[in-house]
């Protein structure tokens, strides 16, 4: 059968997340990358203000982490975690995680991204109540606006409604309900609604990120942490960007002195590096799959990659980096003047309705007026990559080695675009 080729024909790989009639023949191919800055195959050199998708926290082309790759690969590429079977690598990333851990004494599960991480959290949470005979706690509750990756779990607990539609009237799994951003009042009336008995877990990202760069309101997270204690609902934080120091802290639970049962990690333990995520888990979750007897149960998580010898190693140079060249610290100090920074353009910038720092990771709102697809477009041209987020918003999240002089000036051509679209 015949068919006529059209403009959306492109190369054959299907891009993730795009709207294709807006991005084909536009695509921005990267083809190199050295510390925070991008390169592409037409010669552009690009200033990555978002450290890729929030991730590239050591910056790119570090020598280190590709010499830990080579090593491990020539030693063992990798073998599976499955039953009997581990590898040296992943022994030793777990147990350097739990040393870093938020979690005191937590049990580490390894696996290949954070949409994986969720999928072991929110199917570990539901398990747990199974097991406590409580089967009937099967309900995750997670925020509006919220992102947890695009696994089934990650999908039908997402805040970000796109994301959730066209995969059946419940998204692909049932039982998963949505409250407002920083309302703890509305968690509260929703538990008592629900009833307590139905709810496994709550999920929420300490600062949400991709539905607009929201840090928690003061006070927030300890409240819905007290909540979660007081129903017997377990607290799931979503640390995918926070970890790894991106808010001036290795995980912002300690930032915001939280004790959560699992925290997810991905993007940070790599910086990118490798595909690597996870799950941290408290000892009352874990304890019962860890006791000696024939009738312990078992929880059937993993995929073959799960504790990839090659990401682990490659997880463990990167932590040697951050902690080497004091990268979180550095990020604290980041965003000192980044909230500085946004304070003036806010005030210089008519065109700006509201900026939000939290941690190493900045929001700009940008007026209804102006489209923030258009200042990201603008300020590609200019040599800076920012993202366009949920709610008219620009994301600014650069790797921990941005320089001052690198960071104002990313923030002066933000300002510079917006005064020539006002
Ligand atoms: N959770 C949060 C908070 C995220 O921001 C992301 C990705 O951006 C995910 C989960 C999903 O992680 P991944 O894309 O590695 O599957």
């Amino acid at each position: 059968m015949s068919r006529t080729p059209t403009v959306l024909d492109g190369p054959a790989l299907w891009p993730a997340q795009a709207h294709l009639p807006s991005v084909l023949g536009r695509q921005i191919v990267i083809d190199r990358a050295a510390g925070s800055y991008l390169h592409t195959v037409d010669g552009r050199r690009l200033f990555d203000g978002t450290a890729g998708l929030w991730y590239a926290n050591i910056g790119h082309g570090h020598p280190a982490l590709a010499e830990a790759a080579r090593e491990q690969m020539l030693r063992l590429e990798t073998y599976h975690v499955f039953s009997r079977f581990v590898n040296d690598q992943a022994i030793a990333l777990g147990e350097r995680l739990a040393g870093l851990s938020p979690i005191a004494d937590p049990k580490v599960i390894l696996n290949s991204g954070g949409s994986d991480a969720i999928d072991v959290a929110c199917k570990l949470a539901r398990r747990h109540w199974q097991r406590e005979g409580r089967p009937g706690k099967t309900v995750v509750i997670s925020r509006e606006h919220a992102y947890h990756g695009l696994h089934a779990f990650g999908t039908s607990i997402a805040g970000i409604e796109v994301n959730r539609e066209g995969y059946g009237t419940e998204s692909l799994v049932p039982e998963t309900v949505r409250v407002p951003v920083h309302d703890v009042d509305a968690l509260a009336k929703t538990i008592a609604e629900l009833g307590a008995d139905t709810i496994a877990a709550f999920v929420t990202e300490p600062v949400q990120g991709t539905g607009g760069v929201n840090p928690p309101a003061p006070g927030y997270l300890e409240a819905v942490q007290e909540l979660c204690r007081d129903n017997d609902i377990l607290f799931v934080l979503d640390e995918v960007i926070t970890g790894f120091g991106r808010t001036g802290t290795m995980f912002a639970a300690e930032r915001y002195g939280l004790q959560p049962d699992l925290v997810t990690f991905a993007k940070g333990v790599t910086s990118g590096y490798a595909p690597l995520g996870g799950v941290l888990v408290a000892p009352r979750i874990w304890e019962p799959f860890y006791a000696d007897g024939a009738d312990t149960p078992a929880f059937r998580y993993g995929a073959t990659y799960s504790g990839h010898a090659t990401a682990c190693a490659v997880a463990q140079a990167n932590l040697d980096v951050l902690e080497r060249d004091g990268l979180v610290a550095r990020a604290a100090e980041l965003e000192q003047l980044l909230d500085t920074r946004l304070a003036q353009l806010a005030a210089n910038r008519p065109s700006v309705a509201e900026v939000r720092v939290g941690g190493f990771l900045g929001g700009v709102t940008v007026v209804d007026e102006i489209r923030a697809e258009d200042v990201t477009d603008a300020l590609l041209d200019l040599g800076f990559v920012s993202r366009p987020l949920r709610g008219n918003n620009l994301q600014i999240s650069p790797p921990f080695i941005t320089t001052d002089d690198e960071l104002v000036a990313f923030v002066d051509a933000i300002d510079h675009v917006l005064a020539e679209q006002e």
